[in-house]
This record gives structure tokens, sequence and C-alpha cells, in this order.
């Protein structure tokens, strides 16, 4: 026997499980989506069988004809959804295309600046315990206590007196836009380059929905997993003279072979996020974002104590704010949980609560507009949110894991992909 089910039927029986789990519950973590199928096809295809260190056309290995093609396809791709003049799709993950971007940007022991971990930065931009807060020297920025919002004169501010050789901007955990010129004249101000890590909102870049970082930023990273809906991994964009020294940060700089059966779904996943029905599930995945904060900002939440960071969203997620709630993030999320919504805790920023705990519920829509929600049904799925954070009796909460399996059913997971989008 050659099939998975009885060569490993521990390993089939755990994967069968995890596909129950999706159909059945509503996904809402922010960073989270549903590859097509297409793209599971290309992943699971021969091309996870070839090694193809160096590029397209100037490989270390023979018989890289193919895969050639792949990479190539991918690459032309890339460049012309976000209009970059190079791309470097190899990343094996958007954390490892961060360290190749900064690798090139920095020498080790050069100061940097990020937005910090608690106010919604991600490891990769300066957090200690990561290669970014090992290798140089990160200077964190925060939000304004009051607003929740970047303060660009006091970033401006930090630029000048820290003197950073790069700035990085992007976030995991913020709920709005950037803006990318003001980044660009402080980066300029003081002789930094400027790197933007799209990860979170590169799907709505794509779409059209969402200022784009690249002509502001000398170099752009993204993860292809999340708002754009593709396979695990990440992609570089930059300009044309900084596109060798990308190149060799990431092979021979970072990794050894690319995977080409990645690079394959990347390549899908990057077709796929050129046409009209990308367009509408990125504009399904926003509205889904604001009937959520709608619902979270009524009386009878804000009555609990419960609000929103920066009082709402622009992009695909809202970060609940539990500071002034007797719920903590844990309790949010397990709740949550149990109704059969999945999110996760965050910190908030000024969080008082420890990091295990913390304040904060982020919750995102684009797995759900992936599947085929439309405002309406965003609607339902706010409502069962409000009322689970509202009540915890039995009744209750048996209402809402009804409501939410009625949603999962009406909106089925993998059958709606078929033809390569929701
Ligand atoms: N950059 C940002 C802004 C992210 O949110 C993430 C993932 O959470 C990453 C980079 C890292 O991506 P990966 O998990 O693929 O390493």
């Amino acid at each position: 026997a050659t099939d998975l089910a009885t060569l490993d039927p521990e390993i089939a029986e755990a994967i069968g499980l995890e596909a129950d789990r999706q159909e059945q519950t509503l996904e809402m973590i922010a960073s989270e989506n549903f590859a097509p199928v297409a793209v599971l096809q290309a992943q699971g295809s021969v091309l996870t069988n070839k090694y193809a260190e160096g590029y397209p056309g100037r490989r270390y290995y023979g018989g890289c004809e193919h895969v050639d093609v792949v990479e190539q396809l991918a690459i032309d791709r890339a460049k012309a959804l976000f209009g970059a003049e190079h791309a470097n799709v190899q990343p094996h993950s958007g954390a490892q295309a961060n360290a190749a971007a900064l690798s090139t940007l920095l020498q080790p022991g050069d100061t940097f600046m990020g937005l910090s971990l608690d106010h919604g930065g991600h490891l990769t931009h300066g957090m200690k315990l990561n290669f970014s807060g090992k290798l140089y020297n990160p200077v964190p920025y925060g939000v304004d206590p009051q607003t929740h919002l970047l303060d660009m004169d006091e970033v401006a501010r930090i630029a000048r007196e820290s003197r950073p050789k790069a700035i990085v901007a992007g976030w995991s955990a913020f709920p709005r836009q950037l803006d990318f010129a003001r980044f660009r004249q402080i980066a300029d101000e003081v002789g930094a380059t400027l790197m933007v890590d799209m990860a979170h909102f590169a799907g709505l870049v794509a779409a059209g929905l969402h200022p784009s970082p690249v002509p502001y930023a000398d170099v752009v990273t993204t993860t292809t997993h999340k708002t754009l809906g593709g396979p695990r991994g990440g992609i570089i964009l930059c300009r044309e003279e900084l596109a060798r020294k990308i190149n060799s940060a990431v092979f021979p700089g970072q990794q050894g072979g690319p995977l080409e059966h990645v690079i394959a779904g990347k390549a899908v996943a990057l077709k796929l996020a050129g046409t009209e029905q990308f367009v509408d599930r990125a504009r399904r995945t926003l509205d889904g974002a604001q009937a959520l904060a709608e619902r979270l900002l009524a009386d009878d939440v804000a009555a609990t104590g419960v609000s929103l960071v920066s009082g709402g969203t622009d992009v695909h997620l809202v970060l609940v704010d539990l500071r002034d709630s007797e719920l903590d993030g844990r309790v949010g999320e397990d709740r949550l949980h149990e109704v059969g919504i999945t999110i996760n805790r965050n910190t908030v920023p000024f969080d008082p609560r420890p990091p295990m705990v913390s304040s904060g519920l982020r919750i995102g829509t684009p797995a759900l507009a992936t599947r085929g929600f439309d405002r309406p049904a965003f609607e339902e799925v706010a409502d069962v949110i409000a009322q689970t954070l509202l009540h915890d009796d039995a009744d209750t909460l048996g209402e809402q894991r009804r409501r939410t399996r009625a949603l999962a059913d009406r909106f089925p997971l993998y059958p709606t992909l078929t033809d390569g989008l929701s």
C-alpha cells in the first residue's frame, strides 16, 4: 500500500480531524486563510522532490528546466501584481524574508527601528529573543496612549535621536493603515533605508483596497498565506539596484534549496490575486471587519468595559480591548473557542496583564471571506461574538454554538474552493 491512510493511519487521522475542525468551526485568526485547492495541489506535487539552489537560469543543480518555469512565473506575477521592479519568491516564511531583508540593509550591531511587539509589531521587528534583537540594535517605537495610532512626529523624534540605519514599518496586530509617505520622509531625513513588512495586508494591497508601500520602500517583505490566501511562505520585493543583494541574502545567505512546490503554490495564489473574484473577496474581508467593529462598539458591549483598540479598524481585523473589562484575553479566547470560533488573545498597547493572559482579542475576517461570508453573515458572526463575550451561562453559549455551526454549514469550506477561489 502506498496511500497515506493505509501507510500511516495516525497521520491520516490527524489530517482528517483537522479538516473537520476547519470545516465545522469559524476561523477568525487574523493571520490565517484557506488556500485554494489549486494551491494545495501545487504544494502536494512532485516539485517537492527537486533541488534547485540558485535562481532561474543560474542553478547549481541539473534538471531544473521545469522548476525554472515555475519560479519565473511566480517572480513575474509578484512583480506585476505589486508593481515591483524585483521579486524574490524563495523565502520559506515571512520570518526568513525579514531575516534576509534585514541582513541586506544592516550589518550586525547596526541600529534599526521597528514597532514594538507589545504595540503590534512582529517578533522579527526587534524582539530581544529573536535574531532581529540579538544580531542588531533595535530601537522600538509605539502607539499613542490615547489614540492607539502611530504618532509620526514621535517616530521622527526617535529617528533623529537614534539615527537608525533602517526603519521597519509593518505590523501583526494593529488595526489601521500606515502613512508610508511619512515613513519615507523620516527615513530620508535621517539617512535610513525603509523596509515595509506588509505580511498582514498584502492581499488588500493586491486588491487595490489598501495603499501600496511599494513606491515608498526600499524593500517590501510579505507572507503569502495571510490576506494573500496562498501557501505558507514569504516574498521579498525591492528596487532593481538591491536585487542582487537581496537574492544573495536569501540564497546562499539564509537558505539552501528553495521549496519549488511552495513556489508553485505562490505562483497560483499570485495569479488568483489578480482576479475580480479576489477583489470581491478582499472587499468582503473589509466589510466583515467593519461589521465586527460596529457590533463590538455597540452600547450593550461597551457597558461591560469592552472597547476596540483605536476605536475601530480600516483593515481586516479588530483588536478588542479588555483592559477595562472583567474578561481577560485568555477567558475571551477560551469562551469563543467553546462556541466554535477560533481567534487568538493578544496583548494590547499598555496592557496591564501578563502576555500569557493579556487584555486583547485579535479577530480577523480573511478566512471567513474566503469561505464566502458576506456582510449579513459577518453581522451574524459579530453578534455571536458579542453575545459570547457578554454572557457565560450554558444556555446562551449553547445557542451561540448552534448559530456558529449553522453559519459553518451554510458556507462549506472546500467544495466552494474547487474553482480556485470561493
Ligand atoms: N511579519 C509579520 C508582520 C507577521 O505578522 C508575520 C507572521 O505572523 C511574519 C512576518 C512571519 O511570518 P512567518 O510566520 O511565515 O514566519
